[in-house]
């Protein structure tokens, strides 16, 4: 079966539901059980089957089974957010006197997480440059567990070596982690090195902008029980309504990323070709400096890029986002609408490299609306930005 097909039937079995088509939304907290007896066994594996409503019922267990496959993994923990997938899996493989590897392109609260909660718990984090490649081995101590990796770099779309970082880091007995939220489906994160696997599934699993959700993803059952068993340590679940709205999402996510993708590559085209813009920063675009590894690497892209502007005032690029109809002022992304925010000022903080682009910047998403509609309303803007100048 091809992946589109599986995804369709990955973690759903209507033979246990009374042929539901869908798996229910279980509602749990307490679970019976029907002897002492059988209370003491399941508690000798707190984590198989169903004994908690914290540790998880059938809806997070089809849920888990699902983003695996999704994946390409063998299994998940599912957590309430992405960033508390991202500091699960970190909280489980790090301890007092470790060093990470951490790509300056990470996303800002993975930062934030690393200088605060990490450097308090006497964990070093050191920030490499995202082009690193191979060149990772001379930053790798004795002491470093983990490497995080982000592909395409949040904001601004660096794409990572992964399969030269994964071989570095693995020669010398290091973790390799990976934000593989952009690439959702189209990067295979297992067959590149990658051992843990993070989702926001926020963004384009859920897909509908309504449910806060995240994913941690393993091919080893060893580190999938370590990471568990930490994450449950710590009491995180996520809720049943969201991992139910992440189970619908990713029926049709093949199919929404192809269409986010098209639109995406349309008017990044469209873009690249204007007067006011300096640089498109989108992988699959051929001018793109990562687009060679992106093409060996990923299957696809998604409807998230950024832009950098040629010099603007302030004023003028507030005139061009604040009037658009379409390209809606929001945080977040991977859902059916289209987004922007302005990334200029103090939203990049780098500090291994440089980031320094002539003009402002900015970050799109393209959502579900149809393509002429959203080129019309870029093309609108750009009339603001230059009435405005
Ligand atoms: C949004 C996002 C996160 C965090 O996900 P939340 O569900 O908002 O906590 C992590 N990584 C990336 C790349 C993201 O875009």
């Amino acid at each position: 079966m091809k992946k589109d097909t599986r995804l369709l039937h990955a973690g759903r079995h209507p033979e246990k539901f009374d042929g539901a088509v869908n798996p229910p939304v279980y509602h749990a907290s307490t679970i019976l059980h029907a002897s002492v007896a059988a209370m003491e066994k399941s508690g000798k594996t707190p984590f198989e089957g169903v004994r908690y409503g914290r540790f998880g019922t059938p809806t997070t267990f089809a849920l888990e089974e699902a983003v695996a496959e999704l994946e390409g993994g063998q299994r998940c923990v599912a957590t309430c957010s992405g960033l508390a997938a991202i500091t699960g899996a970190l909280m489980a493989c790090l301890k007092a006197g470790d060093h990470l590897l951490m790509t300056d392109t990470t996303y800002f609260p993975t930062r934030k997480f690393c200088d605060s909660v990490l450097a308090g718990l006497g964990i070093e984090t050191t920030y490499y440059d995202p082009l690193v490649g191979a060149g990772i081995a001379a930053l790798i101590r004795p002491n470093t567990r983990v490497v995080f990796t982000e592909s395409p770099g949040s904001l601004t779309f660096e794409v990572q070596d992964i399969p030269a970082i994964a071989a570095a880091a693995h020669a010398q007995g290091a973790l390799v982690m990976m934000d593989n939220t952009w690439g959702a489906l189209t990067f295979q994160p297992f067959t590149k090195g990658v051992d843990i696997s993070i989702q926001a599934a926020t963004k384009y699993i859920v897909g509908h902008a309504d449910a806060m959700l995240g994913t941690i993803t393993t091919i080893d059952p060893d580190l999938w029980l370590k990471i568990k068993s930490s994450v449950a340590a710590f009491g995180h679940c996520a809720g049943t309504e969201e991992m139910y709205l992440g189970l619908r999402g990713l029926r049709t996510l093949p199919v929404r990323l192809r269409h986010h993708a098209a639109t995406a590559l349309r008017l990044t085209r469209w873009l690249e070709s204007r007067p006011e813009v300096e640089r498109v920063l989108y992988p699959a675009l051929e001018n793109d400096p990562g687009h060679a590894l992106w093409r060996r690497d990923f299957s696809g892209a998604c409807g998230l890029f950024g832009v950098i502007l040629k010099p603007a005032a302030k004023d003028a690029v507030d005139c061009m986002l604040d009037g658009y109809s379409h390209f809606k002022l929001g945080f977040s992304w991977g859902g059916f609408e289209s987004l922007v925010i302005p990334t200029s000022g103090h939203s990049i903080i780098r500090t291994a490299t440089t980031w320094a682009p002539t003009g402002p910047s900015l970050r799109f998403h393209t959502g579900l609306e149809d393509a002429d509609d959203l080129l019309a309303d870029l093309e609108r803007g750009f009339e603001r930005l230059t009435c405005a100048a």
